[in-house]
């Protein structure tokens, strides 16, 4: 068998550890990318104080799946200043914006000349620091960022070799303010990353390793958090977000994130609900592939078989008040064609175990749109 295994980011994870962030600081200027929630909540300037310098730039502006237009007013502002160091306080919309304006500081341009593939980055000289507020991304340990063309309305993803933070500090502290529908959509992100690492025709064992940790540990926690938001399943779901984000750098993800695109761009749903909407069905089918391989990953979570199991994401998505099925979305019969096309259109679809066509897909949303 031949694998390939890279992650080239310092990982720094447990409570507190935010304090460690001063001694990562490098240069003159630092620039933190955050968004207004997180500045009103106070992180901005609670991280502000752990850097340890006064001159620093805020771009508090980034919105969830942040546009191109956001990307550039950021980067520009970073040019000006001749930034040093860029930290990025928040989910994975911030993380994204923060990979995207430390490489674009080393790079001219515009971000839709590189997400439109005319042209690649070939250097990154700012550091760039992710300090992840959600529990769901691992963005922080991936060389992946998505952002979102507003004139064509298309959400893509792109990957870089510079897009790798340098340190990633996961302080599940950060996560405790998180209201219950964001612990929701952001643990279904990451448990989308975990199962579709694990099921994906790129996955290998370290990667099949990670994930099913992962899985086990959102399986555990992420009812929990829901409900309590306790301490104990915060961490579990900050490890498992973490496990996921390096599970999935090294494969990708497959069909349920193809699927999330268009739901999420056109219908406006949440990232985490739109990858978990047809996560049982899909599960289901690539059982009919993969069984022996989804076995092993039953059966280390306790469950009996496959339909156990995707129950009990169904109960997790209950739990959530994630929809479960498309009609609650606004999406109709007739809708159906146009959601699979731009759901194929996006290649990761192709890494799927069973191969899922314009058929295929098309059972898939008619079992789930009422
Ligand atoms: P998000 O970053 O969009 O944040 C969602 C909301 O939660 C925001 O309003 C934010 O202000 C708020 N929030 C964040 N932290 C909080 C906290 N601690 N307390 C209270 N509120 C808080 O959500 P996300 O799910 O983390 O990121 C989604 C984006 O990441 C999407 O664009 C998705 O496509 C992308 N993504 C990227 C990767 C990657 O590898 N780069 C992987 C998965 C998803």
């Amino acid at each position: 068998m031949d694998m390939n295994f890279f992650l080239p980011v310092k990982v720094i994870f447990g409570n507190g550890r935010i304090r460690e962030l001063g001694s990562l600081v490098v240069g003159n200027r630092t620039m933190i990318v955050s968004d207004g929630v997180l500045l009103e909540l106070g992180f901005v300037s609670e991280v502000k104080e752990e850097a340890g310098r006064t001159d620093i730039i805020e771009f508090c502006e980034v919105e969830p799946n942040p546009s191109c237009e956001t990307v550039d007013r950021a980067a520009k502002i970073g040019r000006e200043h001749s930034v040093d160091t860029i930290v990025a306080v928040g989910g994975g919309s911030v993380m994204d914006t923060a990979k995207a304006v430390a490489c674009l500081m080393s790079n001219t341009g515009k971000i839709k000349d590189y997400l439109d593939g005319s042209r690649t980055f070939t250097s990154r000289k700012v550091r760039l620091i992710c300090v992840p507020t959600t529990s769901g991304t691992g963005s922080e340990v991936t060389n992946v960022g998505v952002y979102t063309d507003k004139s064509s309305g298309v959400k893509k993803p792109m990957v870089s070799e510079f897009f790798w933070s340098d340190f990633a500090i996961v302080d599940p502290e950060l996560t405790f303010s998180l209201p219950k529908s964001v612990t929701a959509s952001t643990g279904l992100d990451a448990l989308a990353h975990a199962i579709e690492s694990y099921w994906a025709k790129s996955s290998q064992p370290v990667s099949e390793s990670l994930a099913i940790r992962a899985i086990d540990l959102i399986m555990k926690n992420l009812r929990r958090a829901c409900i309590d938001g306790d301490k104990e399943s915060r961490e579990g779901l900050s490890m498992a977000s973490l496990l996921a984000g390096m599970a999935f750098s090294q494969t990708r993800t497959t069909i349920l994130h193809a699927i999330s695109f268009p739901l999420t761009n056109v219908y406006g749903v949440p990232h985490g609900f739109a990858c978990a909407l047809a996560m049982p069905e899909v599960l289901k089918l690539n059982y009919k592939v993969i069984g022996e391989k989804l076995d092993i990953l039953i059966r280390y979570l306790g469950f009996e078989d496959v339909g156990e199991f995707a129950v009990a994401i169904e109960d997790l998505m209950i739990v959530g008040e994630a929809p479960r099925k498309l009609s609650e979305i606004g999406i109709r019969e007739e809708d159906l064609d146009g959601l699979v096309d731009s759901s194929l259109s996006s290649p990761i679809a192709k890494l799927n175990p069973a191969n899922i066509g314009r058929k295929e897909l098309r059972e898939i949303f008619e079992h789930i749109l009422q």
